[in-house]
């Protein structure tokens, strides 16, 4: 099920705002002690942490609302699990999880859940954050005004519709003094024919695409009109390489500026990074949120339409195995900070919801092959360009998006990227037999256009264009280092 988290602030009075301080922190408290208590005993289970302190916090706590406590053991249990989960792969080094602020969750026996989705356009809510009845189920409604916006009722117009649901829980959350609560909207999957069929390949600063429409193919197949045929093939800026080097100077200004006020009687300095000043300077930067901003750019510009989306299989942590062979550090630093998983995450996510599909093929030699003649390219001086024996040139990029592409047709099980292979395989044996999740019609679609495509050798200019595109202008520097993920690939054949 697919979720989207839509906040909304909260107008509430002055007496429900104290109340709000005083459960947010009751809430805190426990979340904190039964945390500290888990990762302590090992006990992670939320059950076997509700038998252990369900009472206790009663007593102690006794006009929270029952199921704000355990909202908020459940919470700790999670909090708990995903702390020693990171510490088992080495991601923190502090022996306890540090609970900063809380959310604090209600079900909905503690709202006015059922009232609310029965409304045509909600604008106020109900919540029951005290306990009045002996065994903490009796409550007190305090009723809040909602100050919603239009991604609220972009959401809420889909529930109505019947594309979402509103889940139960509500989440109140605090930033500063302000109140805000948070629906979670479970949006159905939609069925779709797909309309296109989509690569991407994600690089240091663009994601390039290549993009075939299959109704406009269809309908041109028998008109044989060229320009429908060739896949469109282009990038998306993301600039995240640049954005890293930007943020890097920034960041080295600012430890420049703040060194006269860290300086010890030795003469040296203290390290600046570790302090509060540097930190509170840094998180004014916004850098991750610029960074988000484009990942989401990318992913809706990727899903526009329902498409089968092909991407390359991407290892655990692609920027490691990326960078291992890399000498200079800065482009360590860059490569680093380019956010594949993420934005292959958010891709999925979309796809999902706008009815596309992803599939992953591999990644073996798809930017070393050409892709009308499935012969090995040579390097040219431009890190970017490659030649073709049979005499064209071809943008790296592009022949990437071309091979992975070709990964789903047939013709990629026979010839593909195999040029010398010394093995012998018996072909039979995978005649027919392209990725199974791909329907058999798209299939053939993919191998018609790109037949086509490879027939067109008179005019591989889309492939390469005259002057290449280079989409930085400054991304060949560094004496041509290879920056996309295709260097972890061994050379081997
Ligand atoms: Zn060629």
């Amino acid at each position: 099920m697919l979720c989207r988290a839509v906040a909304v602030e909260l107008e509430v009075s002055p007496e429900v705002s104290r109340l709000l301080y005083s459960v947010e922190s009751a809430y805190l408290g426990i979340v904190r002690e039964v945390v500290e208590y888990a990762v302590a005993n090992n006990v992670l289970s939320a059950t076997q942490l509700q038998g252990l302190f369900y009472s206790k916090y009663r007593r102690e706590y006794p006009d929270l609302h029952a199921h704000l406590i355990i909202q908020a053991i459940r919470q700790a249990s999670e909090i708990a699990k995903s702390f020693l989960r990171r510490k088992r792969k080495g991601l923190v080094g502090k022996p306890y999880p540090e609970v900063r602020s809380v959310s604090i969750r209600f079900t909905e026996k503690a709202w006015s859940y059922e009232q609310f989705i029965h409304s045509i356009a909600p604008v106020r809510l109900a919540i029951s954050p005290i306990s009045t009845g002996k065994r903490g189920r009796g409550s007190r409604r305090f009723e809040v005004w909602l100050r919603p916006h239009r991604r609220f009722w972009q959401y809420w117009w889909r529930v109505l519709r019947g594309e979402a649901e509103l889940a139960s829980t509500l989440i109140i959350k605090r930033r500063t003094n302000k109140w805000y609560a948070i629906f979670i909207f479970e949006i159905k999957p939609r069925e779709e024919e797909p309309k296109s069929i989509v690569a991407f390949d994600i690089n240091e600063n663009n994601v390039a695409v290549g993009r075939i429409d299959i109704v406009a193919t269809i309908d041109k197949i028998a008109s044989w009109n060229r320009q429908y045929l060739t896949p469109e093939l282009y990038m998306i800026r993301t600039d995240f390489g640049k954005l890293a080097r930007r943020y890097k100077r920034i960041r080295n200004t600012i430890i420049e500026r703040l060194k006269p006020g860290f300086a010890l009687p030795s003469g040296k300095y203290v390290n600046v990074t570790n302090t509060r000043e540097f930190r509170k300077r840094v998180k004014h930067l916004r850098e991750s949120g610029r960074k988000v901003g484009r990942v989401r750019h990318v992913a809706s510009e990727l899903t526009k339409n329902p498409s089968i989306i092909i991407t390359e299989e991407l290892g655990e942590k692609p920027q490691d195995e990326m960078i291992s062979d890399l000498e200079s550090r800065g482009l360590r630093h860059r490569i680093k900070q380019t956010p594949f998983k993420a934005l292959e995450k958010a891709v999925e996510d979309k796809a999902l919801e706008r009815g596309s599909k992803l599939f992953h093929v591999s990644s073996y030699r798809n930017s070393r092959v050409c892709p009308i003649h499935f012969t090995k390219l040579e390097k040219t001086d431009d890190w970017h360009i490659l030649k073709c024996p049979f005499g064209h040139y071809v943008d790296r990029d592009h022949a990437s998006v071309m091979n992975m592409t070709w990964k789903l047709t047939p013709e990629a099980w026979t010839k593909g990227v195999w040029w010398d292979l010394r093995r012998e395989i018996n072909w039979r044996e995978y005649e027919g037999r392209s990725n199974p999740l791909v329907p058999h019609e798209i299939v053939k679609h993919i191998h018609a256009v790109l037949k086509t495509f490879k027939a067109s050798e008179e005019s591989p200019a889309v492939l390469a264009r005259g002057k290449p595109m280079n989409p930085t202008g400054e991304a060949d520097e560094g004496g041509g280092e290879e920056t996309t993920q295709k260097r972890r690939r061994p050379e081997g054949g």
